[in-house]
């Protein structure tokens, strides 16, 4: 699987200034609205004229709404603005190699539909034929006149492209080796889509509605099929020079332990991951599905899957130290497709390194903590990612 153009800017020179522009004068109103022409001029740069016609133009697409007029002391009252809320909407897919899950966000990142279809098989025609289900099914009713469609986000387990851990195991896609997942969702969906790993869309899910509101500086660790790792740094998101940054799972623990599908012996993975879990339990003669398969075991106090976490902690703790000692994050958040009781004990067990540099007095966030989106945290990333993508320039400098 190659991803040829993530995140492609095309078109001319004026094209794109138009673009970043329509972008810059969005991003100020989301982050001050309601807001004034004048004022967004000021801070912009921008002309007040050059303003005026970037509004008409976003009031025309309807990403953008009058907020009535407020008066700032002298003169007449300012017409202000805000976002249309429900005036755009972006999709969210996750693709996951048994399941596939769908989320339709607004332009405020409010979800307004969720939805999970079980996945037969990984060929690509059996995921296009799914992606095109949930779309029609999130689409239904909506999106006529009154509602734009932005594109989708398409989240999948990387890596992406040939590496040397591809197709490792039950956490890959089966198939896709030779595809081009944004080619081939662009023309299902009949809309523009990226393509990101599940773990740096989770990482974005949280940032824009859950725990890490707020942050600039912050990781993930996903529990997927396998496990992944999102990055943010002073709030871009970090994907490396081949889209694969964060492949933790295959990170070594224990030298010379546990023979991972990838050919390394002592990944993390094959310990703290829904596979190790898998495995842990198959060993005694217990099958599990979804997470709720999970979540019953967990509440039944199942001796096996107790001891599964309790092996899982300490190359858990070994991760996290890493982790912090690398990125030098304000927190790391553990989430994905686990329950949410079932990485409360986790996080309660870790034994975390007192070698970190993390390990601070005076602490605003805790070391590690549990997500909020929940199941649906990478299929809310995908959409968030969109909505990202468009009101916030790419470019520009931060505000
Ligand atoms: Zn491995």
């Amino acid at each position: 699987m190659k991803i040829s153009n993530p995140r492609r800017i095309v078109g001319s020179n004026a094209e794109r200034t138009r673009l970043h522009n329509r972008q810059v004068v969005l991003g100020h109103v989301r982050e001050r609205q309601p807001i004034g022409r004048a004022e967004i001029a000021r801070i912009s740069g921008l002309s007040t004229q050059a303003v005026s016609n970037i509004i008409a133009e976003l009031e025309e697409d309807r990403l953008l709404i009058e907020a009535g007029r407020q008066s700032e002391g002298r003169g007449l009252p300012v017409l202000k603005y805000r976002l249309n809320a429900d005036g755009a909407v972006a999709l969210g897919i996750e693709v996951r190699p048994d399941a596939m899950f769908g989320a339709l966000v607004n332009l405020e990142g409010e979800t307004l539909f969720t939805t999970r279809e079980a996945l037969p098989d990984n060929a690509p025609s059996t995921v296009v034929s799914v992606a095109r289900r949930i779309r029609a099914s999130a689409l239904e009713g909506r999106c006529g006149k009154t509602q734009k469609i932005l594109g989708a986000g398409v989240v999948m387990p990387g890596p992406f492209g040939k590496v040397g851990i591809s197709g490792a195991g039950q956490s890959a896609l089966h198939g896709w080796e030779d595809s081009d997942p944004v080619a081939v969702f662009e023309e299902a969906l009949d809309m523009p889509v990226v393509v990101e790993n599940d773990a740096t869309a989770a990482a974005v899910a949280e940032r824009v509605r859950g725990v890490a509101t707020g942050l600039r500086t912050f990781c993930f660790i996903y529990f997927g099929a396998g496990l992944g790792l999102g990055v943010v740094a002073e709030g871009e998101v970090q994907r490396g020079a081949f889209g694969n940054a964060g492949e933790i799972g295959h990170v070594i623990v224990r030298p010379g332990g546990r023979l991972c599908a990838c050919g390394n012996h002592g990944c993390l993975e094959t310990y703290a991951s829904r596979i190790a879990a898998r495995t842990r339990l198959a060993g005694a003669g217990i099958e599990i599905g979804s997470a709720s398969d999970i979540e019953n075991l967990y509440r039944a106090g199942n001796a096996h899957l107790m001891e599964w976490i309790d092996e899982a902690s300490g190359p858990l703790s070994q991760a996290v130290g890493l982790i912090e000692n690398l990125f030098d994050p304000e927190t790391v958040i553990l989430g994905g497709a686990m329950p949410d009781a079932v990485l409360d004990h986790l996080i309660a067990s870790l034994d975390l390194p007192g070698g970190s540099v993390a390990a601070r007095a005076g602490r605003a966030t805790p070391r590690v903590q549990r997500g909020s989106c929940g199941r649906l945290t990478a299929a809310l990333g995908g959409a968030a990612l969109v909505i990202h993508d468009t009101i916030t320039p790419r470019i520009a400098a931060k505000t």
